[in-house]
């Protein structure tokens, strides 16, 4: 298969981890027979740099012809970085924020997986953590509360601010379809989030998921409430699968399961759009701290490209040699310096790369 492929380097540790990550995606391609197509393109602070713009119309129209986008990381230390000197929308995230509106990518997916070999990490007591979890956090990520009318007005002299949560039936629709379509991929369960108890959208909300699980026979849902989710999220995480939820739920129960993993470096993430294309990155920053110093830990991004050959692609025989090359690394003993614990062996960005892609 000839995998046209578009990859944004990005800033601070960006170009390091991408460059892992298309090591290991090189080794995919050797082993299983396809054709990996590169082509960067210039984003955040780099594009700033040379063009004067975190994202030229260029850029957007290769991203746009690809398809998948692989991306490291943008933007610089927002205190000292004269990136963050410019107006708003001329600074590095601007870019990534232009790039997601031109891509309509309405679906953000984040993986919270507990690695046995990094249970140490994990802020939750042993009896819970001993067993495990690998949950899917889908969020939608253009509508709601976060994109409704919004408006602060002066009566009687008392300051009064609105914000409106408004989903369309539609909106709902195409998101649980990817939701109920990631699960037929996993262990097929959903657990549908909502404020039905209370909120209008919640109440459409669910009814809307529950017409769509009609389609989806071999999938079984359930509904939770947000608040009791949130206790469910450090209680019992293992009985999660697939979490599918609006905007601003999912913007706060993707970053509490991220924390319950306790390993910034191991997160991936996904947005996806209605067809086949989609986003992929790790869920941190671009670490300016340790840019360019050969310790960034590439894992989150070669996770990332592994969601891209399962969801974007399904190769799913090619995603699973990457994970299992993870856990194989893991299990050797090998740990980039975050995650470091005692009696394990540091290694470096290329050298966890190398590590990979030798076990792909
Ligand atoms: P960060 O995630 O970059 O870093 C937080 C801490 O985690 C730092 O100590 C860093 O060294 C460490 N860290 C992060 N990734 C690591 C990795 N792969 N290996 C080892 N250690 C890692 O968050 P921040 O410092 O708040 O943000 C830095 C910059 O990144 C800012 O400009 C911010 O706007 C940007 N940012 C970009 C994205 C994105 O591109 N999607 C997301 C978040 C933050």
């Amino acid at each position: 298969m000839e995998l046209n492929i578009t990859c944004i380097p990005g800033d601070g540790i960006g170009p390091e981890i991408v460059a892992e990550a298309k090591k290991v995606l090189d080794a995919v391609a050797a082993k299983y027979g396809h054709t990996m197509n590169y082509t960067d393109i210039l984003m955040g602070g780099a594009s700033i740099d040379v063009h004067g713009v975190p994202l030229t119309e260029e850029a957007i129209a290769t991203a746009k012809s690809a398809d998948a986008v692989l991306m490291g990381s943008i933007g610089g230390d927002t205190t000292t970085s004269p990136w963050y000197k410019l107006a708003p929308n001329l600074r590095p995230e601007a870019g990534l924020l232009a790039l997601r509106k031109a891509l309509n990518l309405f679906a953000n997916l984040r993986p919270a997986l507990l690695y046995e070999e990094l249970a140490d990490a994990c802020p939750l007591k042993k009896e819970i953590s001993a067993a495990g979890f690998d949950m899917m956090i889908m969020r939608e990520l253009t509508g709601g509360l976060y994109f409704g009318e919004r408006k602060t007005v002066e009566e009687n002299g008392v300051l009064k601010a609105t914000d409106t949560l408004t989903y369309d039936e539609n909106e709902i629709r195409r998101i649980a379809i990817k939701g109920f379509d990631i699960a037929m991929k996993r262990k097929k369960k959903v657990t549908s989030v909502d404020k039905a108890n209370v909120l209008d959208s919640s109440r459409l909300w669910r009814k809307v998921v529950e017409e769509v699980a009609k389609d989806y026979p071999e999938v079984s849902l359930e509904h939770m409430l947000v608040d009791n989710c949130a206790m469910q999220l450090v209680k019992d995480p293992a009985q999660f699968d697939v979490i599918l939820t609006e905007n601003m739920f999912g913007d706060i129960l993707s970053d509490e399961a991220s924390m319950v993993t306790g390993s910034i470096g191991m997160l991936a993430s996904a947005s996806l759009n209605d067809t086949k294309f989609g986003l992929y990155e790790p869920s941190h920053g671009s670490a300016p701290d340790i840019a360019g110093k050969d310790i960034a830990n590439p894992i989150a991004t070669v996770l990332s490209a592994s969601m891209m050959l399962r969801y974007s692609f399904d190769l799913d025989k090619e995603a699973d040699a990457i994970d299992n090359a993870v856990k194989q690394v893991l299990k050797e003993g090998y740990r980039t310096g975050d995650i470091m614990s005692e009696g394990c062996t540091q290694v470096g960005c290329k050298q966890m790369g190398d590590l990979l892609a030798q076990r792909v």
